[in-house]
């Protein structure tokens, strides 16, 4: 018997920091706000451009359609290896390494919004496109960082100011 079996590649589900990290650095939306972001990496950038959309819409349904398709295209796979010492162990795999980074993304997001409904966003500041993890108790965050948190104060108190 003969088995014709291509070697498959593992992947580590890919930390949500990382992938808020990969979207705010390589996404074009992002970095045509932020001037200060430099360097070309074409391969990043149209990984982080396949998830900027998923963390800017706020249907649920739409997140779900979106991260379904981008799980269906690399294909990824659950599987149960053994570690060195004979522990079974539960992993995921691809055949093609290409889809590495995108199946380590897109499992992120399905096991963060599996667990945590509607905690993803980005930022309502309108000068910046940066995304966001609401890891915040009431679950209710709507910006980026501080800095744009204070400046999107400051332009509301300045627009309250005139008004009256
Ligand atoms: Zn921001």
């Amino acid at each position: 018997m003969r088995y014709d079996r291509r070697v498959a590649t593992t992947i580590t589900v890919m930390p949500m920091p990382e992938l808020v990290e990969l979207v705010n650095d390589w996404g074009t939306l992002p970095r045509t706000l932020d001037p200060t972001k430099t360097g070309t990496d074409p391969a990043r950038t149209a990984l982080a451009d396949e998830f900027h959309p998923i963390f800017d819409t706020a249907d649920g349904a739409e997140r779900a359609r979106l991260i379904t398709a981008l799980l269906d295209r690399t294909r990824v796979r659950p599987a149960l290896a053994t570690t060195p010492d004979g522990t079974l162990t539960q992993e995921w795999t691809v055949d093609d390494p290409a889809n590495a980074g995108r199946a380590a993304a897109a499992l992120a997001l399905r096991h963060h919004l599996a667990e945590h409904p509607g905690r993803i966003g980005v930022c309502a500041d309108d000068q910046c496109a940066d995304v966001y993890v609401d890891n915040s108790p009431a679950g209710r965050r709507r910006f980026c960082c501080l800095t744009c948190q204070n400046r999107a104060r400051a332009a509301a108190f300045r627009r309250r100011g005139k008004s009256t």
